[in-house]
């Protein structure tokens, strides 16, 4: 037959008519893909709301049902016995169970778990047999445990609306069928040439040839006569067979499978995803001896290994392939933001001692593709453990600029540097597609310094993970001309071609900030007071339990308990837990998590104190204990007999105890001037305690705020701090994640009543003025403004009532101050951000995060604003604010309502914050000092364990080094805080025999032995550079 002219789209919507699911099924290519099929024998089920073991499950009474009965409600599972029967005439057969539900299934045969059936994530057939042979057993009994939510849970009308607890489920298919494979070749053949020829476009030759090869298949195929269907293939082949050149883009396609940690659905939830997603990627590895599956976060793996140990096992022999590629060396894959740096090198140390131990070996890329935002700590905290490759792409989700890197050197706050790659697709979710091929080599904007890319493919976020049909494509894209080359690849071959080709790279510098859900530095209030304070509770632990273990021979380290805790705490720092982004029933459990962290920690350090005490003779009663690594005095509050409190001046040496004064005794308070508290007529408060003079307006606003000693003021001229502030809070999508620019235009002030304003603390010791202020017709706030003797900073302690729908609280402080930089801390550290919304990248930053304090400060002179458990904050121009309290309604509708408690200070500062004790500030109002009993007589004399010799190095933690619950070496680990070069002197008390340095992972460094005389040992920083030391105690004398 004579070649025609041929009309693009009418060409190519044939082809896509000829595979079409919904289409000319009775006469198209992809009707024949099943054609025979029959029922099941018998189905029968069970429903309960528990998710019960197999053996449990098997065990309770199944009724008969049908398909398309429905069952639920949302959370139950429902658990099926499906009784099958092959028909004889199938012989020689392809045979399939066929599966359709919205709910999530796992099949069990014989005991074990087999593969993941979702509708949601294209699972929808078990292959029985690949050829039913004459004399195989055509009779079967299989369980199907259907959990009662998707893929990504169970939302009210849409994805992260908050779950319907009501929701019912369906089985919608359950039947045997014939699966005609060489059908099935055809359709991914034919989708990929159509894939080719969209992608291509008509300005490419290429796409011509992919169309018209699909057309002529189309022509010689007839469905119904499968004798046709070589010729097809042949065309097909001819046409993938043709080859591209040497200058291809690479593209690694890596298997993954994306699952939150808890989000959507609960903690316990995440269990069974993850035995359905990776038994399924198991049984592809198995069939695809060249599939690699990369799988992160050590919880999930320790969760399959307790809970589907022959699964685990089958995981590990995959790992030994070479096939099952742990990645990524922590914990969980963490928030990127909120962490502290001592939590951040927890996840590693947690995660690669895990690997390790499982798996043979530790990870060597740290793998975070989906958290909101990259601490610019990171570089030095990976190569400290053990790692120097990163791989993320959540910064594709900027919504301003457009991130100018796929492949680059990243360079951290201290100068380290790790290779980073961020998948050119913009997806750690890839399907397979040309489309997606294609974007992966187009979108690339590191083109022509480097000619690889990873490819994540496999369903994902709530589990899933690739299917053979994925793989199948990928193959068949392996060379062809026109597309880049595919080769299924592993992340370590990845960075590794990456590496060999690293000289042409750009550097980026700083943190890798997302200009996306800036709201989760807020959402959820409790949540992150749980994690910063849980943080503290941990370290004091930890420290006191050295210092009882360096002190008495009859301590026992509390090894165990502190990893249960600890991991417990990293695992709450999951990038949707810590963020607030997920659902009530999530919230749930990390408050117990974190009420299970106080109570197991308040008894801990209640035993490591009493271990303290032993053996010296003193007054019974209290040890007052300063965790923090310099010498303290503060006004603390004693407990009385009775439960009543008693204030007192106590003076605690660094690192260590001092007595707690007698409840009777006078102190004398001199050198340190009382503070005065005076109430004027107009009902204005000043509190003064010789360093802060503080004026409060009759409504509780700072209209002053005085460093006695310069007479400066630190209020901006004509206004008032401590100015509370609402604003409209409705994002555009991601309700709990955004708080979108255009909320500064509605900015409210919060105006009080005048006459509000009462003297608390009358003054000496301290001094306070506490007021309330209605924030709206449902919400309230209490506050106490509290001054101390002695100390360089005012705090506000906070009481909020909270009940509001899309608003956001801050609180605002006009400084006398002029910079176009505001400092922020960070982990281990801290950083500028500008004032000013100069270009896009500026004011992209118009809510960022911050640890402990943020200051803004000019040449001589700063105002710095603490905080307890906060993380939100921005700088504009002169005003400092601090976030408070969100309410958004989505995917926890019940997000932040109720009652919160909080503390943020103000310090107002001479010269630089450096040099001014703002660090140390932030420390100890996050750090108080502790009036712990002790159980016999509490030591006479003050002691110290450590102390430092320049303010300028922060000793940070203090634990048992890891390797061995008896061991009687400690881990120190310091930082540099200041922002420079210096030389520190580090004096213990304790009996070091042996000083040497390590590294994160607390191996040795063979190199790093340190000369200690006189119980002191030198030790030099370069800018926020973190160190940690082993010090190997003697051994006891008895
Ligand atoms: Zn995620």
């Amino acid at each position: 037959m004579a070649a025609a002219l041929k009309h693009w789209r009418t060409t190519l919507e044939r082809v896509e008519k000829f595979v079409s699911p919904i289409y000319f099924t009775d006469y198209n290519l992809r009707g024949r893909l099943y054609r025979d099929s029959c029922p099941v024998a018998a189905l029968s089920s069970f429903l309960t709301p528990e998710r019960l073991s197999y053996q449990q499950a098997v065990q309770q009474d199944f009724r008969s049902v049908q398909v398309g009965d429905h069952f639920g409600p949302t959370w139950w599972t429902c658990w099926f016995r499906v009784e099958l029967t092959i028909p004889e005439a199938w012989v020689g057969q392809e045979v399939h169970l066929r599966w359709e539900s919205n709910g999530e299934g796992l099949v069990w045969r014989d005991g074990e778990p087999v593969q993941g059936l979702t509708t949601e994530g294209e699972k929808t057939s078990y292959v029985l047999t690949d050829r039913l042979g004459e004399g195989d057993p055509r009779s079967l009994t299989l369980y199907v445990e259907v959990a009662c939510s998707g893929l990504l849970g169970a939302g009210k009308g849409s994805m992260i609306a908050a779950p319907d607890p009501e929701k019912t489920f369906q089985v919608s298919r359950a039947e045997l069928a014939v699966f005609h494979r060489d059908v099935y070749k055809l359709l991914v053949d034919l989708e990929l040439l159509l894939g080719i020829a969209k992608g291509l476009g008509e300005d490419n030759q290429r796409s011509f040839q992919a169309l018209y090869t699909a057309n002529q298949m189309v022509n010689v195929c007839d469905p119904a006569q499968p004798e046709t269907f070589p010729v097809a293939q042949a065309l097909a082949s001819r046409f993938f067979g043709q080859r591209g050149g040497e200058s291809q883009h690479t593209i690694h396609a890596i298997g993954h499978c994306h699952i939150d940690t808890a989000w959507l659905w609960p903690f316990k939830e995440t269990v069974r995803k993850c035995a359905r997603s990776w038994v399924t990627a198991v049984q592809l590895m198995e069939q695809n001896p060249s599939f690699i599956f990369a799988c992160s976060q050590a919880q999930q793996l320790e969760w399959v290994k307790n809970h589907y140990p022959g699964l685990y096992t089958r995981l590990q022999e995959c790992a030994c392939r070479g096939q099952f590629v742990p990645v990524g060396g922590t914990w969980v894959e963490m928030d990127g933001n909120l962490p502290s740096g001592e939590a951040m090198v927890r996840q590693f140390l947690q995660g690669q001692n895990f690997f390790l131990q499982e798996f043979g070996k530790m990870c060597s890329e740290f793998w975070l593709p989906d958290t909101f935002g990259y601490s610019a700590q990171l570089p030095q905290i990976m190569r400290g453990c053990g790692i120097s490759r990163f791989l993320t792409q959540k910064l594709s989700w900027n919504l301003v600029n457009t991130f100018p890197h796929h492949t680059f050197f990243w360079e951290g706050l201290d100068g380290s540097r790790v290779l980073a790659h961020f998948p050119p697709g913009d997806s750690y979710g890839m399907q397979g597609s040309v489309k997606e091929v294609l974007k992966t080599v187009t979108n690339n904007r590191d083109k022509g310094r480097t000619n690889h890319s990873a490819f994540l493919f496999g369903f994902g976020d709530g589990g899933g993970g690739p299917t053979q049909t994925m793989l199948d494509r990928l193959e068949r894209l392996c060379n062809t001309d026109g597309l880049p080359r595919v080769q299924l690849s592993s992340p370590g071959r990845l960075f590794s071609e990456l590496e060999s080709d690293a000289g042409q790279l750009c550097t980026w510098v700083g943190e890798l900030f997302l200009e996306l859900h800036n709201g989760t530095y807020t959402t959820h209030a409790q949540i992150k007071k749980g994690n910063r304070d849980c943080e503290r509770i941990l370290h004091d632990v930890e420290l006191l339990s050295s210092l009882a273990l360096a002190r008495s021979t009859q301590f026992l380290y509390p090894a165990v308990q502190l990893q249960y805790l600890w991991r417990l705490l990293l695992l709450n720092q999951f990038h949707d837990v810590v963020p607030g982004s997920c659902i009530q029933l999530v919230v749930e459990d990390a408050m117990s998590h974190y009420e299970d962290i106080r109570s197991h920690g308040n008894g801990l350090l209640s035993a490591a104190a009493a271990a303290l005490c032993a053996g010296e003779p003193g007054p019974e009663g209290l040890l007052v204990v300063n965790t923090l690594p310099w010498k303290r005095t503060e006004v603390l509050a004693l407990p009385k007999p009775g439960g009543a409190h008693t204030l007192a001046l106590v003076t605690v040496p660094s690192m260590g105890y001092a007595p707690a004064p007698a409840p009777t005794c006078q102190q004398p308070l001199l050198p340190q001037q009382p503070v005065f508290v005076v109430q004027e007529t107009d009902g204005s408060v000043t509190l003064d305690n010789g360093i802060l003079r503080v004026r409060l307006d009759p409504t509780g606003r700072l209209t002053s705020l005085v460093l006695v000693a310069s007479g400066r003021e630190a209020i901006a001229e004509g206004a008032v701090g401590n100015q509370f502030v609402l604003f409209d809070d409705v994002p555009l999508f991601w309700d709990a994640w955004d708080v979108m620019d255009y909320h500064l235009e509605t900015r409210k002030l919060v105006l009080g009543q005048p006459g509000t304003l009462a003297v608390g603390t009358e003054g000496g010791l301290r001094g306070s003025a506490w007021f309330l202020l209605q924030l709206s017709p449902n919400s309230r706030l209490s506050q106490e403004v509290v001054l101390d003797v002695g100390c360089p900073y005012v705090r506000f302690h906070t009481e909020v009532h909270w009940q509001e729908t899309h608003k956001f609280l801050k609180v605002e402080f006009p400084a006398r101050v002029r910079s176009p930089q505001a400092t922020y801390e960070i982990q281990f550290g801290h950083l500028q951000r500008p004032t000013h919304y100069n270009t896009s990248w500026d004011w992209a930053r118009f809510e960022v995060w911050a640890h402990r304090w943020m200051d803004l400060s000019e040449c001589g002179f700063g105002l710095a604003l603490l905080n307890d458990c906060k993380y939100g904050a921005s700088v504009r121009g002169n005003v400092l604010s601090l976030s408070l309290l969100r309410a958004p309604k989505a995917p926890d509708a019940t997000a932040d309502m109720g009652r919160h408690e909080f503390t943020y200070a103000l310090m107002p500062h001479k010269g630089s914050f450096q040099d001014a004790g703002v660090i140390r500030a932030a420390y100890s109002l996050n750090f108080p000092l502790l009036a712990l009993p002790a159980p016999g007589p509490a030591p006479a004399a003050a002691w110290s364990a450590f102390s430092l010799s320049t303010p300028a190095v922060v000793l940070e933690t203090v634990k048992q080094a890891e390797a061995n619950p008896l061991s009687r070496t400690l881990v120190l680990r310091l930082y540099e805080a200041h922002g420079s070069h210096v030389d520190c002197w580090l004096h213990t008390s304790l009996p070091v025999q042996e000083a040497v340095l390590c590294d994160l992972l607390e191996k040795r460094d063979p190199a790093g032995h340190l000369p200690l005389r006189d119980n002191r040992l030198k030790l030099s920083f370069s800018p926020f550079q973190v160190q940690s030391l082993l010090l190997v105690l003697q051994p006891p004398l008895d």
